[in-house]
């Protein structure tokens, strides 16, 4: 206990499972967690002392389920090992923490997603600018991004999405007070470290030493970037940690710097779908990542969802994308060939991080041997892809690893079990002493298979049978009614129902051969093993090099077969505003219907008609064409085709989206409250170069309330920032605004009326719409006949302006030609003015006396209350 207690000192954030034996125990408060979070039995045990001490305990076998489940519960688990062979330790066996799990540092795969990277991050601001240092211990991959405002800091880690974020304590506090946790960090764990450990010149000589460099500007950190340093340190700090064994297999980290890439929001991440559901849940049908996602790697599966969220800002890059996608989508033997090949590439990055530190199976060393085999073939594919783009330059780069996978096929057997011991992993021919081993075993085991004929032809037993199991070891069986012609020298050693179970010294002297041959060859096997990962695990930096070629070859070729099969055109990038969409569709929603089914529209925003005011019937396909035109932007910013007969597009710098009323109550927001800082982080934060796309906003509020906003707001959009805009709105009030401003066109999403029905034809066509026809829709929904017929009745008197409140009545709404109403138009200024209003406006204020201003106000109260 003591030596427990001692080390629980040391991890007192994290639940430490402490290795006895074939258990791992918990004591005191880490039991009660365990025992409350796995269903464990809380059991006592006495150590001498006063009080019992509480406890719960995991078989070392079942470690694997255990910690997945306590993991993704957000705890830290740390992991207590024996750390030297208890047979031959004097006194207390020697124990140290060897690994400390958390969500974000994570390798086993039942904690991963194959096809997600699991990041751990760290923040630092510093100056303007704020670092975020994200790693994926499963892969390797270490990324810095320099975000430039708050907004910019939340897009990032939207599009990271970490399973735990190191903050410091201090910023963590201020933070705090001065605002609402945004919806990333709450799915995530946040860690808070002392401030110290962001210290940027510290984190300069941890960076150093992890990369084994004098100066870290060859990282391509600069003096000013003490931000991305900082963050970088402490995450450093960090990971050896949890990780004391080091941290061979992380790769020099990349930057990204603001401005190269475009930041997107969560709300436009979510509202456009791109990776996730809207509403949630875990189909994944409806997002534009499943309509792309036809990769064959794991790789290129996480690759591609990077990719959607990260589309580029820099023309020249998004054009070497484009063509080399053009060049795979042209040529489909080439793009078959490159798929072919990827295909039953395992996942190079994961199995080569484990092999560098020194967890990769048997298996898994095979895995990656026999994946690592394939590379030839794969650039033999990619060198038929004729194109100038990134698989020229990747090809430039291109290193097969023939020497590792050489080594692995050289030394480890076609098909390697999961774990050294009772299965071979080494090949024969390797090593010499293993040779000889196997040898003397084999040579045993024969021996003791000539025993079986030897013992029955002396005994006259013809059912006399050799045999071997864990705990006696070797034996000779004899059945019960032979038991009478067993010869004396036989030794019992067990009984059985119907037989009994001998040795004999002969027996005893070949089983203690092979057996000895046994424990030596697993021995041997270990160190020839753990060797051959070790060489494996030196080339770390060119696997890794190798998985981030395989896995681009493998987007790339999924854009090109995306863009064959859904027939998506190559869109023309330009540095011009004007934004041109010839027959463009919803990637997601077309796939939603019969081929064909869906209806392509053009949508053109220029500067002198930057803005479209999109009215039409509900279910007309606003919503629709507001994305889908958001989408094709994105979809070409990250370098695919899109779907549209043609597609002009400027660059833009952001596209926003803001769909709907969506609840927020988790986060203790009111729909209204959501929508207007959702509309305010826009107005904030758009450039001309951006893209806006509305749907609807000021609906969650009263009708005046939200048709001023609404008009104020495209106003601004207008006026001040004048970026393009789509506003889909059922205000048809909105319409008029093509009037007073220029560059404002209207539009709406046609229906026809056919008798009573109604017939969406989903086609964009300028104009304002005058009607919603809710109603219609309404009755599509199944809403019961006398709520449509009355709902028919009242729209009609609200129409013709007379819908009409009685006095004093409530809202009962009757035809104006009853007595002692007055007229409630709904959104023109009132018919009549008001004589109250009308008198006001004729009084001079300075001309009056204190008296005279008591007197008047007091009529007018009077009068107002009539
Ligand atoms: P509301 O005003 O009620 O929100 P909306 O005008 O935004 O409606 P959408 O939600 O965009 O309408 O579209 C309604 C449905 O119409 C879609 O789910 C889709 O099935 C169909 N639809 C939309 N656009 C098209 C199209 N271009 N071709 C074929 N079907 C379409």
């Amino acid at each position: 206990m003591q030596q427990y207690r001692e080390i629980k000192s040391q991890h007192q954030d994290a639940i430490l499972l402490f290795r006895m034996g074939d258990f791992y125990e918990m004591f005191y408060d880490d039991a009660e967690t365990a025992s409350r979070v796995l269903g464990l039995t809380l059991t006592a045990r006495n150590n001498g002392g006063a009080a019992d001490v509480p406890l719960a305990g995991v078989p070392v076998k079942a470690l694997t389920e255990y910690l997945r489940r306590l993991v993704q519960r957000g705890y830290r688990v740390a992991i207590c090992e024996q750390v030297e062979d208890p047979r031959l330790a004097v006194g207390i066996v020697r124990r140290a923490v060897v690994e400390t799990v958390t969500p974000g540092a994570a390798f086993s795969d039942d904690l991963l997603d194959g096809t997600r990277n699991n990041f751990l991050c760290a923040l630092h601001r510093a100056g303007t600018l704020t670092g975020i240092a994200a790693a994926d211990l499963s892969t390797g991959e270490l990324r810095l991004i320099l975000a430039a405002s708050p907004a910019d800091v939340d897009s990032a880690l939207a599009r990271i999405a970490p399973s735990e974020v190191l903050v410091s304590r201090a910023a963590n506090e201020t933070h705090r007070a001065a605002r609402a946790p945004s919806a990333r960090e709450e799915s995530a764990l946040i860690t808070e470290r002392d401030a110290w450990e962001f210290d940027p010149s510290l984190a300069r000589d941890e960076l150093a030493k992890q990369f084994k460099l004098q100066s870290i500007e060859g990282l391509g950190i600069g003096a000013d970037d003490d931000a991305a340093a900082g963050a970088a340190g402490a995450l450093l700090r960090y990971l050896r940690e949890l990780q004391p064994g080091g941290l061979p297999h992380l790769a020099r980290p990349t930057i990204e710097r603001p401005g190269t890439t475009m930041p997107l929001d969560e709300m436009t991440r979510r509202n456009l779908e791109l990776v996730e559901p809207l509403q949630g849940g875990d189909d994944q049908s409806g997002t534009l990542l499943a309509v792309l996602d036809r990769t064959v790697t794991a790789m290129g599966a996480r690759l591609l969802r990077q990719w959607i969220l990260t589309p580029l800002t820099v023309r020249a890059q998004i054009d070497s994308r484009l063509s080399t996608v053009s060049a795979m989508a042209k040529d489909a033997l080439a793009r078959a060939a490159v798929r072919d090949a990827l295909d039953g590439v395992r996942d190079v990055e994961r199995l080569a991080s484990k092999a560098a530190a020194g967890r990769a199976t048997p298996r898994e060393l095979g895995a990656l041997g026999a994946s690592l085999s394939r590379l030839p073939a794969v650039e033999d594919a990619a060198r038929r892809v004729r194109s100038a783009g990134v698989v020229a330059d990747l090809l430039t780069r291109w290193d097969g690893c023939a020497d590792v996978s050489a080594d692995i096929a050289r030394t480890m057997v076609d098909r390697p079990p999961a774990a050294l011991g009772d299965e071979a992993s080494i090949r024969d021919g390797v090593d010499v002493e293993l040779d000889e081993l196997r040898a003397i075993q084999k040579g045993g085991k024969d021996l003791i298979a000539d025993i079986q004929t030897k013992e029955r032809a002396r005994t006259g037993i013809a059912s006399l049978k050799v045999g071997f199991n864990k705990v006696f070891g070797y034996f000779i069986e004899i059945t019960n009614s032979n038991k009478h012609l067993v010869p004396t020298d036989y030794q019992r050693r067990q009984t059985l129902a119907g037989a009994e179970r001998y040795v004999t010294p002969e027996l005893k002297e070949y089983e203690e051969r092979v057996l000895g041959a046994s424990e030596r060859i697993e021995a041997r096997e270990r160190l020839l093993f753990e060797s051959t990962r070790a060489r494996v695990g030196a080339t770390i930096a060119r696997l890794q090099c190798a998985a981030g070629i395989i896995a681009q070859l493998d987007v790339l070729a999924a854009l090109a077969e995306v863009a064959e099969r859904e027939g998506y055109a190559r869109p023309e990038l330009t540095d011009d505003f004007a934004l041109e969409i010839i027959a463009g569709r919803h990637p997601v929603v077309e796939r939603m219907m019969p081929r064909e089914k869906f209806i392509p529209n053009d949508v053109t925003l220029t500067d002198d008609a930057r803005m479209i005011i999109l009215t039409g019937p509900n279910m007309a396909g606003k919503s629709t064409i507001l994305r889908q035109v958001g989408l094709i932007q994105l979809l070409a910013q990250m370098g695919s085709f899109v779907p549209a007969a043609r597609a002009r597009l400027g660059v833009c710098d952001r596209v926003f989206t803001r769909v709907g009323a969506s609840d927020n109550l988790a986060r203790g927001q009111s729909t209204f409250m959501v929508e207007m800082s959702e509309t305010s982080a826009i107005l904030h934060t758009a450039s001309r170069r951006s893209l806006v796309l509305l749907d609807e906003i000021g609906r969650g509020t009263s009708t005046y309330d939200g048709v001023s906003i609404a008009w104020a707001v495209s106003e601004y959009l207008h006026d001040a920032i004048k970026c393009k805009t789509m506003f889909a709105t059922h205000y048809h009030e909105l319409t008029q605004l093509s009037e007073e401003l220029v560059s404002v066109r209207n539009y709406n999403v046609g229906v026809r009326e056919v008798g009573d029905d109604v017939l969406f034809l989903h086609r964009l066509q300028p104009g304002g719409a005058d009607r919603s026809y809710g109603i219609e829709v309404g009755r599509i929904a199944g809403l019961p006949k006398g709520v449509l017929r009355r709902a028919r009745e009242l729209l009609a008197l609200l129409e013709g302006g007379q819908l009409v409140k009685r006095a004093g009545a409530g809202a009962t709404p009757v035809r104006s030609d009853s007595s002692g109403v007055e007229q409630l138009p709904l959104f023109s200024a009132p018919a009549v003015p008001d004589p109250i209003r009308a008198e006001l406006s004729s009084v001079d204020v300075n001309l009056l006396t204190p008296l005279e201003a008591m007197t008047l106000l007091a009529a007018l109260v009077e009068r107002a209350r009539g």
